[in-house]
């Protein structure tokens, strides 16, 4: 069986001035007490060089690129300008792109083949909407969304999965034990079907709403290999004991 060390990654979103890159240094801390776990921070564009000059432990990542490596795309950034700043990872697809930016499947494949070509790893989110899980659908929904959502040549050495319940994402709602399990089994099913026996190499993390209370339970089902973790990945406080959940 395959081993896959634990991943656990801080989206920091549209938080962190200058003023809070002591928090960085005391996660880094954190993690330095963790090695079997790797820890990231996906911070900021603004943020990336100053958070990846302190960085000892942790790796720090992008939230968003574009998918092409240079143009008439003002506002944006591609991700060789992620890479260049310090990262080594960038989360694509997230669901508050995909809803307010209206990010399409085909447009975070490019976006995570962009990424690719820019020698990021990548974190790619999936997940569904509250009415898709009353209906009954979400497994389906979200694998049918993972796999549209794939870029071309789609490996375990650059290419991690998150899947977030948009309705668990800041809600402090979480899907039951068996919900999430289910899930990761799917995903990991459907990504056998796409690309072969890789798919026991790749982390599939859970996000939404994980906390220091609820992350060793989630962390221990079979098929989730860790988390993407959005507000209490803003402090060493609430932080640390999510990684250490994953240790
Ligand atoms: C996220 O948005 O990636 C996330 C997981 O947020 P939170 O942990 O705050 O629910």
């Amino acid at each position: 069986m395959t081993h896959r060390r634990r991943l656990v990654a801080g989206n920091w979103k549209m938080n962190g001035l200058r003023a809070h890159l002591g928090e960085i240094a005391a996660i880094d801390a954190e993690a330095a007490r963790h090695p079997a776990v790797e820890v990231g921070l996906c911070v900021p564009a603004t943020l990336i060089a100053l958070a990846a000059d302190r960085a000892r432990h942790i790796f720090i990542g992008g939230q968003d690129c574009h998918f092409a490596d240079s143009g008439a795309h003002t506002g944006c950034l591609c991700g060789g300008m992620l890479a260049e700043a310090g990262a080594t990872v960038v989360i694509v697809g997230h669901s508050e792109r995909r809803t307010h930016q209206r990010e399409t499947d085909a447009e975070v494949a490019s976006k995570a083949a962009g990424a690719r070509k820019a020698g990021l790893r990548v974190i790619l989110c999936v997940g569904e909407s509250e009415a898709v899980r009353d209906a009954g659908d979400a497994e389906a929904v979200v694998a049918a969304q993972l796999l549209a959502s794939l870029p071309q040549g789609a490996a375990s050495d650059w290419l991690s999965i998150a899947y977030e319940p948009i309705w668990a994402i800041g809600t402090g709602r979480i899907p039951t034990l068996d919900a999430i399990q289910a899930m990761h089994a799917a995903l990991r099913d459907a990504l056998r079907g796409a690309i072969g026996a890789d798919a026991e190499a790749v982390h599939i993390l859970y996000g939404g709403s994980v906390t220091g209370d609820n992350a060793a339970s989630i962390f221990a089902l079979t098929d989730v290999d860790g988390g993407l973790v959005g507000g209490a990945s803003l402090t060493a406080a609430k932080f640390g004991p999510i990684i250490a959940a994953a240790d």
